[in-house]
């Protein structure tokens, strides 16, 4: 059975243009503000015959697609916004920390993290020092990050650490391997899409990420398994590809260029 998975990073407790006049971080393109967040949950309800499930989780029968909701980066939101936003539909997320930054300003500390766990939501690694482009990485950094992540999440939780996220969806081979090496089972990527595949023992799944513009009815229709919002998406990433491949870092500093222009 496919899954669907949805990504989501930083929620904004008010509206953007109020918040980000006095926020002391800048928001990113990937910031949606409460309301729309709640907009998006309710459309993605509203989408029949589906399960918001925890990947790895027993329990969907064989007629659903199981919808998986992910969260990236270890926002304070994530503690003070999402888990509640979820559990009004007693839903549950998928949160992935980068361990370097717990307990840093507008982020989670160790605390927050575990009663995330102990209110079910998965925990999961977003690499330790969140690199830029991870799959420049050589294979021994790719498994330090891996590893000491999980080892930092299961000192936290005092419990097995196995599923993980790619940081800004530089993935690759190497990646996916390392992941796995490192004792990883379920690695998400960012690339919009609902194949499957495995790389050792490691399942890899794709995302389709929203951005602050994405309507709700954009998540709805995505999680109700309509082809086209995914194709959209699977189309913008499979675009940006030769550009990447052609152009190397200069794509990646017109990447973050773009990103800062966007940031409110
Ligand atoms: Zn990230």
């Amino acid at each position: 059975m496919r899954s669907i998975t949805i990504g989501y990073h930083d929620i904004a407790p008010g509206p953007l243009e109020s918040v980000s006049r006095t926020a002391r971080f800048p928001r990113s393109v990937y910031t949606l503000d409460r309301g729309a967040f709640r907009e998006h949950l309710a459309a993605i309800r509203s989408s029949r015959g589906r399960t918001i499930g925890l990947v790895g989780t027993p329990g969907n029968n064989g007629s659903e697609t199981p919808i998986f909701l992910t969260f990236d980066d270890g926002y304070l939101s994530s503690y003070t916004i999402v888990a509640d936003e979820l559990e009004r539909y007693n839903w549950r997320g998928h949160f992935f920390i980068p361990t370097d930054w717990i307990g840093r300003a507008g982020y989670m500390d160790a605390d927050q993290i575990r009663e995330l766990r102990r209110r079910g939501h998965l925990i999961g690694s977003h690499s330790c020092s969140h690199p830029e482009r991870m799959s420049a990485l050589p294979m021994a950094d790719l498994l330090w990050e891996w590893a000491r992540s999980c080892a930092i999440l299961e000192s936290i939780l005092g419990e097995a650490v196995n599923t993980a996220s790619v940081p800004n969806g530089y993935h690759s081979r190497a990646v996916t391997t390392a992941a796995s090496a490192a004792g990883i089972r379920v690695l998400f990527t960012s690339e919009p899409t609902s194949a499957e595949r495995h790389d050792g023992e490691c399942r890899v799944l794709g995302r389709y990420a929203l951005q602050r513009r994405a309507r709700a009815a954009t998540a709805g229709a995505i999680a109700a398994g309509h082809i086209r919002p995914r194709w959209k998406q699977s189309l913008w990433w499979h675009a940006r590809e030769p550009v990447k491949m052609l152009t190397g870092d200069s794509y990646f500093l017109l990447r973050r260029w773009l990103l800062s222009r966007a940031v409110h």
